[in-house]
């Protein structure tokens, strides 16, 4: 199994967003670990100021296996040992220009992620261009729980781009959905409709429906 990804059973988006929760608290705890174990005051501070998002997709593919994949926001204060526990990026020159979904391509804009020596880009969008990149978007359902510094449970406009270009991609035919507070899953195909893949719209119909 690849980094961050384990094995898991399918179920019910409910489920699966308290599953989430659990395994980005565990993630929280090994960022923890790692920021106590440090002898660096400078790592310590480094790792305690930062804003960090960690997020789990629980995935249903198409075949029907399920897995569990976790990302955090890289900091390159990380360790590899710690890096193991979460799906990582592609490396800088590696990264393609644009990720292929399943008919349509998203410009998944490598060059301006941050933190580029620890094989960075943002979370959701780095779980959707590790299935895509694997072929097993197509037909997969997806179940993020986002948890951006303890503060937020939306996707950030680049990862909500992706998530809608993913959702309204036919030949995909994937189901999203991410976690509120709650742990209550929102469908993800029928809010981007409803705002028309346009951020600003969906964040006030999120805050109204469910904020
Ligand atoms: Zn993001």
């Amino acid at each position: 199994m690849n980094k961050g990804i384990k094995e898991s059973v399918e179920m019910k988006p409910e489920e699966a967003c308290k599953e989430g929760e659990a395994a980005n608290d565990e993630g929280a705890g090994i960022y923890e670990n790692r920021k106590n174990a440090s002898k660096s005051e400078a790592v310590k501070n480094d790792l305690e100021l930062k804003k960090k998002t960690i997020t789990t997709a629980h995935v249903t593919l198409a075949k029907g296996k399920s897995l569990l994949m976790r990302a955090i926001s890289c900091y390159s204060s990380m360790t590899a040992s710690t890096r193991k526990f979460f799906v990582l990026g592609q490396k800088p020159k590696k990264r393609p220009e644009g990720i292929f979904l399943c008919q349509s391509s998203y410009g998944y804009d490598a060059d301006n992620d941050y933190h580029k020596t620890c094989n960075g880009g943002h979370t959701e969008a780095r779980i959707l261009a590790n299935l895509a990149l694997s072929n097993q978007l197509a037909g997969a359902k997806i179940v993020f729980n986002i948890n951006w510094n303890d503060e937020s449970k939306l996707p950030c406009q680049h990862c909500f781009d992706m998530i809608c270009k993913t959702a309204s991609d036919e030949e995909c035919d994937a189901k999203i959905f991410i976690c509120t507070e709650d742990n209550e899953p929102v469908d993800m195909n029928k809010e981007c409709k409803k705002s028309n893949s346009d951020y600003d719209k969906f964040k006030r119909n999120y805050t109204r429906d469910y904020g």
